[in-house]
């Protein structure tokens, strides 16, 4: 599930391959950059910004342009050396090819694909909460831009990345679970929104460096999550069925007994 720290890794891994080199080829399949064109532009750096990939460039005359793209549920990003046939991914869904001497990197599925001045980046992103992976993280400012609406549902507030930026729907469930808080719990009954933060801030950074994502501590395929992808399995914890609840892309997994709902201390809504 591409979340803040999968971003943060692409990023990183297209400024590895690409930094400092002038792009020879590039291939925009999207029909509102289909003329758009940075062969000549030298890739200046690869940064994420939450879930948003930015992508810099500065071409000879001294302008300079970001690629802007967007992940979402099923996007990714893969690097081939020159002439390596392109492998793993469907040839219908690449959108963005970048060449240089060295690397070639593919973008597939991207969405809300954009090029701008670099100038111009906080047109996108300037409504961002701060960036759990970000040089500038500022944890009290995530805290109280969640707190500012406290009848909220905390679910909710952990995803909206106007509050803090990164988090999608697998470390929100893991999260909660973690702390034993109902994602339905409205904001002002989690008992110390500092810890949640916090335990977010470090989770994603342990996550950063590598494509598995784990919150149990385990690297085993089925044993990386406590709830998340477990639909009525037994919680690791206390053996009740795991609950799941969807609202188009939105997916919530969860414990009724290890977070109980907040009200009534009973099992929250959702679908069982
Ligand atoms: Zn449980």
């Amino acid at each position: 599930m591409p979340e803040g720290d999968t971003v943060w890794l692409h990023a990183r891994r297209l400024d590895e391959a690409l930094h400092g080199q002038p792009l020879v080829r590039t291939d925009f399949r999207l029909p509102q950059l289909a003329t758009a064109d940075l062969t000549g532009w030298t890739v200046t750096e690869v940064r994420s910004r939450g879930k948003h990939l930015l992508l810099r460039a500065a071409a000879p005359d001294g302008r300079r342009t970001t690629l802007h793209a967007h992940l979402r549920m099923d996007g990714t990003w893969r690097v081939y050396r020159p002439g390596e046939p392109f492998r793993g991914e469907p040839a219908h869904s690449v959108r963005v090819i970048l060449a240089t001497d060295r690397a070639v990197a593919v973008g597939y599925r991207l969405h809300d694909v954009t090029l701008l001045p670099t100038d111009a980046e906080p047109r996108l992103i300037g409504h961002l909460g701060p960036d759990l992976l970000g040089p500038d993280w500022d944890a009290a400012e995530a805290v109280r831009r969640i707190a500012a609406r406290p009848d909220r549902p905390i679910g909710e507030a952990l995803l909206d990345q106007r509050n803090l930026a990164g988090i999608g729907n697998l470390y929100k469930s893991e999260l909660l679970f973690l702390r034993g808080v109902s994602p339905w719990s409205p904001v002002s009954a989690v008992p110390d929104l500092p810890a949640l933060v916090d335990l977010a801030h470090r989770t994603l950074t342990a996550n950063r460096e590598r494509w598995v994502q784990s919150t149990t501590g385990s690297l085993r395929r089925g044993h990386t999550t406590y709830v998340y992808g477990r639909r009525a399995a037994p919680c690791r914890r206390c053996g009740t069925p795991v609950r799941r609840d969807s609202a188009g892309e939105r997916v919530t997994y969860w414990c009724p007994t290890c977070q109980p709902d907040p009200a009534t201390g009973r099992p929250g809504p959702g679908a069982g």
